[in-house]
């Protein structure tokens, strides 16, 4: 006989309207293998999630260890690979699950890439990076995207026909994409510091963005129970926009208006 206490899984299950082979089942991508990608690739796994593709081209400095918790000391020493550094942590931690490392620009990767995914994570850090994955994204896969800065953090769920990231752009924005932020200090314009960022921040970003994954994956899924559906409908962030600060301990659902003349869907 099987003692519940053998089941990895059993608490989660235990959640009103969870739906754990939906969710071993899904196949999942995640842009950008930094702090983001490190918090939601954990979460992921010990979901229990198995199909999961990570598209990065960085290498692990030793800057990146304060928050990304599957790389080592040697590893920034090395210069390994973060998608690879991802890889080998999952297979030695997750072994169930099935992780495909591509050590890639997002930019670099053809549009019939991104058919028979689930869901997307933006986790970039640059605004470049994010618009493409956005373009490319609109109409075959949500995405659900995600930011910080320091203390605040960012999510934003993009599934077609709503709002895009590029809908809510402000022309300021514009200005940034010319920017190149990265948590790696390379190919960082010498005019602009290198972005604040926090464990913290990231977690709970990281936190969210995986749970908005989880209402819409449960919420399609049959026999999915009232409540669910009721919070998938009414309180999701499907074209919408989400501020968290931690410093005022808020957030903040900002409501962006579908742009007609959006270059993306207009
Ligand atoms: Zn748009």
């Amino acid at each position: 006989m099987t003692s519940v206490d053998d089941d990895v899984f059993d608490r989660q299950k235990r959640v009103r309207g969870w739906n754990q082979d939906a969710l071993e089942r899904s196949r999942v991508l995640v842009v950008g293998a930094g702090a983001l990608g490190n918090e939601v690739l954990k979460l992921l796994l010990q979901l229990g999630a198995r199909k999961i593709t990570i598209v990065d081209n960085d290498s692990i400095v030793k800057a990146n260890l304060n928050r990304c918790v599957f790389f080592t000391p040697e590893d920034a020493e090395r210069g390994t690979l973060k998608v690879d550094a991802l890889k080998r942590e999952a297979k030695r931690l997750f072994p169930q699950a099935d992780v495909l490392a591509l050590p890639k620009l997002i930019e670099q990767l053809p549009e019939s890439f991104y058919d028979g995914f689930d869901c997307a994570f933006g986790c970039l850090d640059n605004l470049g990076a994010r618009l493409h994955l956005n373009a490319f994204a609109y109409g075959k896969v949500p995405l659900i995207d995600g930011g910080t800065t320091g203390f605040l953090g960012k999510v934003q769920v993009v599934d077609a026909p709503s709002a895009c990231l590029e809908c809510g752009l402000a022309k300021r924005d514009y200005k940034l994409l010319w920017l190149k932020y990265s948590c790696t200090g390379d190919e960082i314009d010498w005019l602009n510091p290198k972005m604040p960022a926090l464990p913290t921040t990231t977690s709970v970003v990281a936190g969210m963005q995986v749970e908005e994954f989880l209402k819409l994956l449960f919420s399609q899924a049959e026999g999915a129970p009232k409540d669910m559906l009721e919070a998938a409908a009414e309180h999701s962030l499907v074209g919408k926009y989400l501020l968290y600060d931690a410093l005022r301990r808020e957030a903040r659902v900002f409501e962006i208006p579908k742009r007609k003349t959006c270059p993306v869907h207009g």
